[in-house]
């Protein structure tokens, strides 16, 4: 059970209609993996985010996995991925044997730098099979310039869109821009199935295909047969009917999380030191983190302090991301940095912090957590 009295980072939120899809499943008994509520969430899934199709999946991590098994990622291949992201964009690119190469982030963003990207490619003595591009903490990627490089060099983009669903670029959904766009229902994201994924694409075909290999990979046959590996990877109908009552309040969802962002704003937008994680002109953020840098010379104190103090009232706070290019299972891999001189996710590592966000959090939790960082502020200014 969730301890009651604990603000958290992120936590699931029920709508109260998970419960219908579950029972209708249960009185049918389409109890078995897949069903018509995994049919319904792909589909009603496939319409939000403006594209052809989309497959319901155990996991984000799956639905990237797929999306480089479908993209012909091979053992020696090398994926180009974003350095600032969870371990789970890029645990796929090894599990296809391949060689991942990160691109760092850009200031307005935080998320690909196109001008990293730009180099790595200039650089690259064999072009990679695939660029991995993350929607960080719910704020798209420039992807106009991101796609454009792409395209010249005929390398095709999956994005990463697990922290970005119901966000926008340029009027249309995050998530539709790439050949394969990737979702999560994790527990702590935007929206949850308690755990699981969807990929989606305008290519129907290769869809076919991943729900193929996400179920055994099983050849037309009256028997089992098989011609090639698969795996395991469908969602679950119950999961499904989850799914489809947390997709009719994502919007909702967002409209909150916004809120509490703008409340973090308005109570120390202006103090000296903090920078609020920006949205792109063009773009809208959903918000699922509020992130903001600290500049410890200006503030008074460091990320980590706050941090510390924040887990003393038992609110969680995290660091950003550690970039992937620094993680030891990354150790000596290649990495192309926003300027030759600059590392601009190494800063924001340094400096980052995730105050808690959740759609779910009431007004008194919202000010429990602004008093304690007001309090570390006035405090600074008293002993100046
Ligand atoms: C959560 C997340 C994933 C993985 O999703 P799972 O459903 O947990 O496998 C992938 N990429 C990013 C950026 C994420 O935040």
């Amino acid at each position: 059970m969730a301890d009651s009295s604990r603000i958290y980072l992120s936590s699931p939120h029920m709508s109260g209609r998970e419960q219908l899809y579950i029972n209708e499943a249960f009185d049918q008994n389409w109890i078995a993996p897949l069903g018509p509520n995994v049919d319904n969430f792909e589909r009603e899934l496939a319409a939000y985010t403006g594209v052809e199709d989309a497959a319901a999946v155990s996991s984000g991590t799956a639905a990237i996995h797929l999306a480089l098994r479908l993209l012909g990622v091979e053992a020696g291949d090398a994926v180009f991925c974003s350095s600032l992201t969870f371990i789970a964009s890029a645990n796929p690119i090894l599990y296809q044997g391949a060689e991942p190469v990160f691109i760092d982030s850009e200031p307005d963003t935080w998320n690909m730098s196109p001008d990293a990207l730009e180099r790595a490619f200039s650089e690259a003595e064999v072009l990679p099979k695939a660029v991995i591009v993350v929607n960080l903490y719910g704020q798209s990627a420039k992807m106009d310039e991101i796609m454009a490089i792409c395209d010249r060099y005929g390398v095709p983009v999956v994005e990463d869109a697990a922290e970005s669903l119901g966000a926008e670029y340029k009027g249309k959904k995050s998530g539709s821009f790439g050949k394969f766009g990737v979702f999560s229902f994790n527990g702590n994201k935007i929206i949850t199935t308690s755990g699981g994924g969807m990929l989606v694409s305008n290519d129907v075909k290769a869809l076919r295909k991943a729900r193929f290999l996400a179920t055994q990979a099983r050849d037309p046959a009256p028997y089992y047969q098989h011609s090639e590996a698969g795996y395991n990877y469908r969602m679950s109908n119950l999961l499904a009917g989850v799914g489809r009552a947390q997709l009719e309040v994502l919007d909702d969802r967002v409209g909150a999380r916004r809120s509490v962002f703008n409340r973090y704003v308005e109570a120390f937008g202006e103090a000296v030191g903090f920078d609020f994680m920006p949205e792109m002109n063009g773009t809208k953020h959903n918000r699922w983190l509020t992130t903001l840098t600290i500049d410890p010379e200006k503030a008074g104190f460091t990320p980590m302090q706050l941090i510390d103090r924040l887990a003393e009232y038992n609110i969680e706070a995290r660091p950003v991301w550690k970039p992937l290019h620094l993680q030891p299972l990354f150790e000596g891999v290649k990495y192309y940095s926003h300027t030759q001189e600059h590392s601009v996710s190494d800063e924001l590592f340094e400096k980052g912090v995730c105050l808690p966000s959740g759609s779910n959090m009431t007004e008194e939790q919202q000010e429990r957590v602004i008093s304690v960082i007001q309090e570390m502020l006035e405090r600074v200014k008293v002993s100046e």
